[in-house]
């Protein structure tokens, strides 16, 4: 491992959302690396190589691989700091190589390539394209985490007309403007509903993406979302959620959930090293492998320590 990062997810695995996770498992599942020693039918990567870790690990070959939908591979998915080790850690096993690692292009900036293991796709395949975002639309994001950001870098390639973040960190919603928000709401006052209708004369958004996971953030896109409207959940939720179908039975509402497949990882790849997304943005804070507690203390405290993504060094 060169570089690796904590997600909102291990978060939630601390807290108990993911049984699937054992005790003592190694978490992490983003990061780059250098190819130390390759598996006997590895074939596309040589020892050496710099390397970009995916998320989801994929066999190529199964039912949902075929389908385009390596989330739920046969024998991968989500499996690294999940089932089996994961990246925060000095070396990692990456099963099924040839088909869940990338080249790291010459000149590329390591610390945006740690940007694609998990958060540009999950942003942009769970809420952007699940969404369907289109130009001209109004789109809510509800959470300025990193989610919620690498979602507002990427659904910008749509040209949405407005684009509205919500959030309760006042910190979090400033570099949302600057990200390219067009109107920013602290829902810390229980009037967010009031304010967007009031954006939106009264018709609601067209897309609400949902980038935290708790039950109040997805209740807020149900009573935010317009007619004809697109519901798109990114959060990991650990309780379960009302659905409003006596309100929304007749709103022609269309609501997605999704793993992330990692499928559109070449795509932003190459945005990235076309300086069409800059996702180095997102890094507020580096610390050694060693440090991983303070990471974790940092990461745990985002609001009080104004921190995005933290960058953990191999060194
Ligand atoms: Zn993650
Ligand atoms: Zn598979």
């Amino acid at each position: 491992m060169t570089k690796t990062t904590i997600c909102g997810t291990d978060l939630h695995i601390l807290k108990s959302d993911l049984p699937s996770v054992a005790v003592g498992r190694i978490l992490g599942h983003e990061g780059i690396g250098v190819i130390d020693e390759i598996g006997a039918g590895v074939t596309r990567f040589r020892r050496g190589d710099r390397v970009l870790i995916s998320c989801i690990t994929a066999c190529g070959k199964c039912e949902y691989c075929r389908r385009g939908m390596p989330s739920h591979c046969e024998q991968g998915g989500w499996i690294l700091g999940n089932t089996i080790d994961g990246t925060q850690a000095e070396f990692v096993r990456i099963p099924f190589a040839d088909t869940s690692l990338y080249p790291i292009p010459e000149n590329a900036d390591e610390d945006a390539m740690v940007m694609l293991s998990d958060i540009l796709p999950t942003g942009y395949e769970c809420g952007v394209l699940n969404g369907a975002v289109k130009p001209g639309d109004t789109v809510a994001i509800i959470g300025a985490g990193p989610i919620g950001l690498a979602t507002l870098l990427t659904t910008q390639f749509y040209a949405p007309a407005n684009l509205i973040v919500i959030d309760l960190d006042d910190n979090r919603l400033e570099v949302a403007k600057k990200f390219g928000a067009t109107e920013v709401i602290n829902s810390a006052d229980g009037k967010a509903v009031e304010k967007v209708m009031a954006m939106t004369a009264g018709k609601g958004v067209d897309v609400a993406i949902e980038a935290v996971g708790i039950a109040a953030t997805f209740e807020l896109c149900q009573e935010i979302i317009g007619a004809g409207g697109h519901i798109a959940n990114i959060g990991v939720h650990g309780t379960s959620v009302t659905l409003h179908l006596e309100k929304l039975w007749s709103q022609n509402i269309t609501i997605t959930t999704r793993l992330v497949d990692a499928v559109t990882t070449p795509l932003l790849l190459k945005t990235v090293m076309a300086g069409k997304l800059k996702p180095k943005q997102l890094v507020t804070h580096h610390f050694t492998l060693n440090d991983v507690m303070k990471a974790y203390d940092t990461f745990g405290n985002a609001g009080r320590e104004r921190a995005l993504k933290v960058i953990l060094t191999n060194s």
